[in-house]
């Protein structure tokens, strides 16, 4: 296993922050991981895998072990009469398993297209965009557990999947993903729960998978920066989930809220609640809101972690004052 020393993280996290890890190793294969954590804790250092680096927020500089996930491969499991299962080892890139599975026959994934990171993190938020959450597809996982020191396979009640949630946040460093395995029904069927896609295909007929691939590609560029372009970790805060009560009361305040029903509570736009604050386009120094979307933080060359984190702390403080929502931050960070 390949460690370096004193290694710049720049190039690894998507807002482009500069900072360093103390060693940062590269995991190529399953006794990479095992090496990898038995080192760290030999040692007595702290230690974190990352992947892409798209939902992080990097404040310091990093000691003890950081480690990028490396390992490559996908391939179809098994097939039945009814569904496919498929499989990625965790340092594939999301997307281009995406294009891959569609590419292949089978779909099933495509309304999750073009979001950065890898397969092995996308578990660990469940991930979700445009009518679909990684939970709806997700067969089983397999992972290297910390506590009994070996391989373990975990399966969609093990992970306790919510609203970009599961049991890795509420463990962080328990758990390292090594391949993740998705079963997609034969017979598919389009996702056009989003506003946006229904608006697209409500009338085409003989509608493809790739066609929603295609479209939601499309929206994604259109909407969201590119992090090789403008440092970003997408959507910053979690849409707050509301009482039916806080809803009511604050629908009569401000008649163009926006929310979607969520059970029997509700969810608010978080975008929405920002950008009404004032904060779209605004800039402190190198960091800012996006001037497209106000879920949207980022950094404009040169910016660093903390000085996010202070505009963060801005915004769900101005939120709070005028709707008394919460907001909570999505990514991951490290200060
Ligand atoms: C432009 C943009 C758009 C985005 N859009 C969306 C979206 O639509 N929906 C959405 O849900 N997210 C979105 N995200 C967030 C992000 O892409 C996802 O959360 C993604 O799954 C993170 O993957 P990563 O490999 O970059 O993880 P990292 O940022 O490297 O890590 C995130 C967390 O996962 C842990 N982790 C990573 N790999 C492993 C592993 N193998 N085992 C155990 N833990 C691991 C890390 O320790 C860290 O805690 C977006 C981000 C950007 C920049």
């Amino acid at each position: 296993m390949k460690i370096d020393l004193r290694a710049s993280l720049r190039a690894h996290n998507t807002f482009g922050f500069d900072v360093s890890a103390q060693y940062l190793a590269y995991l190529q294969n399953k006794s990479d991981v095992v090496e990898f954590i038995s080192k760290a804790q030999s040692e007595k250092e702290p230690w974190q895998v990352f992947g892409g680096g798209s939902n992080l927020v990097l404040a310091k500089d990093l000691s003890g072990y950081t480690a990028l996930m490396q390992i490559k491969g996908k391939s179809l499991l098994k097939e039945t009469s009814t569904h496919f299962y498929i499989e990625a080892m965790a340092g594939e890139s999301w997307h281009e398993f995406v294009e891959w599975s569609l590419n292949n026959g089978y779909p099933g994934l495509e309304n999750l297209a073009l979001i950065p990171g890898t397969v092995g993190a996308a578990p660990i938020q469940n991930i979700g965009a445009y009518g679909l959450e990684l939970e709806e597809v997700f067969e089983s996982l397999e992972a290297f557990d910390r506590l009994t020191q070996e391989f373990v396979t975990l399966n969609k009640s093990d992970c306790k999947f919510s609203y970009r949630h599961s049991v890795f946040k509420d463990e962080p460093n328990r758990y390292v993903v090594v391949s993740v395995c998705f079963v997609l029904p034969k017979q598919w069927q389009a996702k056009l729960s989003y506003a946006e896609l229904e608006k697209a295909f409500a009338h085409q007929h003989s509608l493809k998978p790739i066609d929603i691939f295609h479209r939601v590609c499309e929206i994604r560029r259109d909407k969201l920066p590119d992090p090789q372009v403008i440092g970003n970790a997408g959507s910053f805060f979690h849409n707050p989930v509301v009482t039916n009560e806080l809803y009511q009361q604050l629908k009569q305040q401000f008649p163009q809220l926006v929310a979607y029903p969520s059970g029997q509570q509700w969810k608010l736009a978080a975008g929405w609640l920002i950008d009404q604050c004032g904060f779209k386009g605004y800039k402190v120094g190198r960091v800012g809101v996006y001037e497209k979307q106000a879920l949207v933080l980022v950094n404009h060359g040169g910016g660093t972690g903390e000085e996010l984190l202070q505009l963060a702390e801005q915004i769900k403080k101005k939120v709070k004052e005028i709707f008394k929502v919460s907001l909570t931050v999505e990514p991951v960070i490290f200060n």
